[in-house]
């Protein structure tokens, strides 16, 4: 394997075997799941990818969005908890996590959102970027970020969304922190981002190229509260590796830098370690493969729920406890945001 990773240890660069490629996924909590379908499938135009468990709660679903195959980099995960309090945004979270859409295409998600009642902001100019803010109905903050140049991800063509305004996947997330300077660190040494921008109390670092989903903004915000993990907020973000060797070496390594890292664990379309970063924020890092065809074709993902091997033998009583969750045929039935927003 070719050495492609470096970062900066006291005064020596060190050579390493592994580079982050970008976000993998966001995982956040949610209330009642048919309302979580219907917000991300019909309003925001993800595709439903994958419908099984908490692995780790198999009494609550895992709902997870993306592009037609769920290709790492585009996902928004859910545990839907029906009648779960709502959390709080605030200190120690992810506190936004954004979406690429084509440049120009604020002004018809602005008109096709309010059209729905979505709570949305207004369209601001940030980093050379323009964003627009919204909520989900659990209160969640989304962001869709227009860059110039073009987002080469393609949309998902099936979608209800009309393909030139299409969610291309992720943009960044931001982090909110009551001090920056150790998780600076952490980005800029181990995990190989660079500092791309700062102004005021916002930083972003990149990885790579800065390209749409290789992004996180880090504010530092003293005075703010601590976050409270429920419904309408993050619970964790994943950043991607290529390959489980890669991702045996990442453990080492975080560990070796004295981080409380988890042991390797499969999550059935990927594997994954969790850790802290200084600022409180739970932290993964997904491998790319296998992916969500391994258990379902292209075509059928997210119909039926599905369960990994080890939670196969329970599905019985764990069907009996889940609230029925109507999914349409993206194939067949999907109905497409009409022309009324559009101009
Ligand atoms: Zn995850």
């Amino acid at each position: 394997m070719a050495p492609y990773g470096a970062y900066r240890d006291n005064q020596a660069w060190v050579i390493t075997m592994r580079q982050l490629s970008g976000l993998h996924h966001v995982t956040a909590i949610a209330d009642d799941p048919q309302r979580n379908v219907d917000f991300y499938l019909h309003t925001l135009g993800l595709r439903l990818v994958k419908q099984t468990v908490n692995f780790d709660a198999p009494d609550v679903y895992h709902l997870y969005y993306g592009d037609e195959a769920g290709s790492p980099g585009t996902i928004l995960t859910f545990f839907p908890w029906p009648g779960a309090p709502r959390g709080r945004r605030g200190a120690g979270q992810v506190t936004t996590t954004s979406f690429s859409v084509p440049e120009g295409a604020l002004g018809w998600w602005k008109r096709h959102l309010e059209r729905l009642g979505v709570r949305v902001g207004e369209v601001r100019t940030r980093s050379g970027e323009d964003a627009l803010s919204l909520y989900d109905p659990d209160g969640l903050a989304v962001e869709l970020v227009a860059r110039p140049g073009t987002d080469p991800r393609p949309p998902w063509e099936r979608g209800p969304i009309p393909a030139e305004h299409a969610i291309r996947g992720l943009h960044s997330v931001t982090l909110t922190e009551t001090g920056y300077e150790k998780t600076a660190e952490l980005l800029t040494g181990r995990l190989g981002f660079r500092l791309a921008e700062e102004g005021g109390d916002r930083f972003r670092f990149a990885l790579a190229d800065g390209s749409p989903s290789t992004m996180v903004d880090v504010i530092c915000s003293p005075e703010a509260p601590q976050g409270l993990v429920a419904a309408g907020t993050v619970h964790h973000v994943a950043w991607r590796t290529p390959d489980d060797s890669q991702q045996v070496s990442w453990r080492e390594d975080l560990v070796d830098a004295g981080l409380n890292v988890t042991p390797i664990i499969d999550r059935q379309y990927f594997h994954s370690i969790y850790f802290r970063e200084p600022g409180g924020v739970l932290f993964e890092i997904a491998t790319d493969p296998p992916g969500f065809a391994i258990d379902e074709p292209l075509m059928e993902l997210g119909r039926r729920l599905r369960l990994p091997p080890w939670l196969e033998p329970r599905r019985e009583e764990i069907e009996r406890h889940l609230p029925p969750l109507k999914v349409p045929d993206p194939y067949e039935e999907i109905e497409r945001a009409g022309g009324e927003a559009s101009g």
